[in-house]
């Protein structure tokens, strides 16, 4: 079975205590995971070390970083390199969140070089995607969330773009309270796949993980995931209640 994922998003919130609480608390819950099932915590960078050790004895939870720079090294004051993330053991790298791009103007172009870096230091990108709302009404966010993959990832080799995590994030469902419907996941889900599939084959799109993200809630979870090609979540806000992200951890296939 391809794997399923639930991975936490904390933004930009939690003092370190909180945050150390909050892992004590959905680890003290003791899911156990199947094979096939993973949770990760995107914290914030200087979480990292402490989420990397409270997950380190568990089967199959993991930290990620939230972004890394676009660049290997050098003078850019404030930045944190793939380089440096691999150096501390950490696995997985959320890449090209809309709040990135937005705020930070990431790029396709600069996502793409992101994902190099990654790979080059033996990290998974989890690769965010997904349209803004005018995108949505318009009616043409299959050829958005397309050119997005085709821009950041179709320059990769076959061997490399399988071990990628896809998010699939509509703009207008993060943070909003709206969610997509569990049709209109699905749909888009398995058309994402589609396009991995018209360019690697049918064998890699059938192994990349695809997660929803927005307004993914302890009381939608298990709907959201039950659609074919939803892998699992992305979860901002409710990734900061224990009890909530739980039920989702709980809610996976
Ligand atoms: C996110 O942070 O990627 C996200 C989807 O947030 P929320 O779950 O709060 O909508």
């Amino acid at each position: 079975m391809r794997k399923q994922i639930a991975a936490a998003n904390w933004k930009m919130n939690c003092t370190f205590q909180e945050g150390e609480k909050l892992l004590d608390d959905i680890l003290g819950a003791e899911i156990e995971l199947a094979n096939h099932q993973l949770a990760i915590f995107a914290v914030p960078y200087p979480y990292l070390l402490m989420t990397r050790s409270e997950v380190e004895e568990e089967q199959n939870y993991y930290v990620a970083s939230q972004n890394c720079h676009h660049k290997k090294s050098g003078a850019y004051t404030g930045e944190v390199s793939a380089a440096m993330l691999h150096s501390m053991n950490v696995n997985y790298c959320v890449v090209g969140h809309s709040e990135r791009r937005e705020y930070n103007g990431e790029t396709n172009a600069m996502l793409a070089e992101k994902v190099n870096l990654c790979f080059e230091n033996f990290i998974t990108p989890i690769f965010c995607c997904g349209e803004p709302l005018n995108i949505r009404e318009a009616g043409t966010q299959n050829d958005y969330v397309a050119a997005q993959l085709k821009e950041s990832l179709f320059h990769l080799p076959a061997d490399k773009v399988k071990n990628i995590v896809i998010a699939y994030e509509p703009i207008w469902a993060i943070g909003t309270g709206k969610t997509a419907s569990t049709e209109q996941a699905q749909e888009i889900h398995q058309y994402l796949r589609s396009v991995i599939a018209g360019q690697y084959g049918e064998e890699v799109a059938n192994e990349i993980p695809i997660l929803y993200g927005g307004s993914v809630k302890a009381n939608n979870a298990k709907e959201l995931f039950s659609c074919a090609d939803v892998d699992g979540g992305l979860v901002g806000g409710a990734s900061l209640v224990a009890g909530d992200f739980i039920e989702i951890i709980k809610a996976l296939k």
